[in-house]
């Protein structure tokens, strides 16, 4: 992950640390995949001392990227607010070239042909085209993105991108949020396939620093980090939210999970629901759906899988 911005070492690998926080996306039982997340961080993590159950192990490390994060939201504090006009920097899509296949264009360059091939709805300046099916694709470890996925990407004040299609939601959210006096900042959304891998290799040097062979720092890494291609943050649907202002993420996690459905986000991976979405708790990773799916999946308390399932069950 290269941060342009420079904020320096420690804030690096803060944001390091953030970025693998999502990457979890393993078979393994999420017990296993949650001790392994502990294993191999670069920022020397508090112990969670005490932690309730069902805080994950990271929580500790989830505090130093929120300190981090407080430091930089100190800097975009209203970070989600409108999107930046192209700054002097280049967007980071310019200098990542495409996916292997193409797959996923993004940004400006990408803008007018994901416009062009806007799906079914005769209006393309419509926000929402009658094909709604991208707010419920689902992105695992069995279902990469499909290639050819298209999107457009806007970009967030503290450089951080999402789908366009989902901003007025997340301003809404967010606006909302503060007039309550919570203050969430979007610590990671969409990353390139370029940054998954590129967090696949800072594993692997780092399990091969710890002694592993290359063969099995790569087996180890695999266990813990998506490949490119089947992590959801590749959409730009999936955001990673923590307190902007508190090293207590907690009431804005809760705040967002009681709350969410009502702007079209869900919880995506649960705490009770960690064997059928093969990812660990995770109280900071919110994926937008659509105001429908969002309030169903978070009144029934279901994965987007058992949703999508129900869904395509309900279609045949
Ligand atoms: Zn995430």
């Amino acid at each position: 992950m290269e941060n342009r911005a420079g904020k320096g070492t420690a804030l690096r690998w803060a944001a390091l640390g953030a970025a693998l926080l999502c990457l979890v996306i393993s078979a393994c039982a999420p017990k296993e995949a949650a001790q392994s997340e502990t294993e191999p961080q670069p920022v020397s993590v508090s112990a969670p001392a005490a932690e309730e159950e069902a805080a994950p192990p990271t929580l500790g490390q989830r505090r130093e990227e929120t300190a981090a994060a407080a430091e930089a939201g100190r800097e975009n504090a209203e970070e989600t607010e409108a999107a930046a006009p192209p700054a002097a920097e280049e967007p980071p899509e310019e200098t990542d070239p495409p996916a292997e296949s193409g797959e996923t264009p993004a940004g400006t360059e990408a803008e007018a042909e994901a416009e062009a091939q806007a799906p079914a709805g005769p209006e393309p300046e419509e926000p929402e085209p009658e094909d709604e099916s991208w707010k419920l694709i689902l992105v695992n470890a069995e279902h990469p993105i499909p290639e050819g996925y298209e999107f457009t990407l806007m970009e967030l004040r503290n450089g951080q991108h999402v789908d366009e299609r989902i901003y007025p939601e997340l301003q809404r959210m967010f606006d909302d949020a503060r007039a309550e006096g919570i203050y969430p900042f979007v610590n990671e959304s969409y990353r390139t396939a370029e940054e998954q891998q590129a967090i696949m290799d800072e594993y692997i040097a780092r399990y091969e620093a710890a002694g592993s062979e290359h063969e099995e720092a790569v087996r180890q890494a695999r266990e813990i980090v998506a490949l490119p291609g089947t992590s959801e943050h590749q959409l730009g649907l999936a955001l990673d939210i923590i307190a902007e202002f508190s090293e207590d993420s907690w009431p804005t996690w809760q705040w967002l999970k009681d709350n969410c459905a009502r702007y079209g986000f869900i919880l995506r991976y649960p705490a009770d629901k960690t064997e059928i979405t093969g990812i660990a708790y995770e109280p900071w990773h919110f994926r937008y759906v659509g105001a429908e799916a969002a309030a169903e999946i978070m009144e029934r308390g279901l994965a987007l899988e058992e949703y999508a399932a129900e869904k395509s069950a309900a279609e045949n």
